[in-house]
């Protein structure tokens, strides 16, 4: 699940629910609070894992699909050793599938995409849909760790269903922020005004 339409957000912040919580089964209902009530994992990164992510980050720079899925493989299967799961398997595409409800970044199959069901498999794209950019390796982290966070849900937190509330989006920021701290004014580059226009734009199109 993972159409990201702009301006989607989730309004849990603040108690609250969302208006679908209320059509949910009893059942259902109990697994979105769990979910809602846990905002991070017990995980902290080692130097192993900061280097896998860096070399997935320079991965991305290289725009080859191959070498993208082998270096998101390596950090999934990483957190995954961590976290004492058993491994996901994670499969990398060219430009991403869109309609008018926004651009698919990426999605999770528990069981494996049908017809033939099997394993649970994370499908992520990595260029954008209008100008078949290669993703900001920070938005791809991002997507990786949302799709990760939804293959967590059942695997880690054996939650029934994986849903949308606050504390998943909380999690996958906790992840994020984890492997890759936000950068600091002091260290980014000074950009000219023309790199500032298209990033702009870039962050416009494919930011969630
Ligand atoms: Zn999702």
């Amino acid at each position: 699940m993972a159409v990201r339409p702009k301006g989607s957000g989730n309004t849990v912040n603040g108690g609250a629910l969302p208006g679908y919580f209320y059509r949910l089964s009893a059942r259902a209902q109990r697994v979105w609070l769990k979910s809602d009530s846990i905002d991070r994992f017990d995980l902290i990164p080692g130097p192993a894992t900061f280097s896998l992510t860096a070399v997935l980050m320079t991965a991305l720079s290289s725009g080859a699909p191959l070498v993208i899925e082998r270096a998101a493989q390596a950090l999934a299967d990483q957190i995954c050793r961590q976290l004492a799961v058993r491994a996901v398997k994670i499969e990398v595409r060219g430009v991403r599938p869109h309609n008018t409800r926004g651009e698919l970044h990426g999605i999770f199959y528990p069981r494996g995409p049908s017809p033939r069901p099997g394993a649970p498999l994370i499908i992520l794209w990595m260029r954008t849909a209008q100008r078949h950019d290669v993703v900001k390796p920070r938005t791809f982290l991002r997507t990786l760790m949302h799709e990760l966070g939804h293959y967590l849900d059942y695997a880690l937190l054996r939650l029934e269903e994986s849903f949308h509330t606050t504390g998943f989006f909380r999690r996958e920021s906790f992840l994020v922020r984890s492997l890759c701290p936000p950068e600091t004014t002091a260290q980014r580059a000074p950009r000219t005004a023309a790199s500032r226009i298209s990033s702009s734009r870039e962050a416009s199109s494919e930011e969630e």
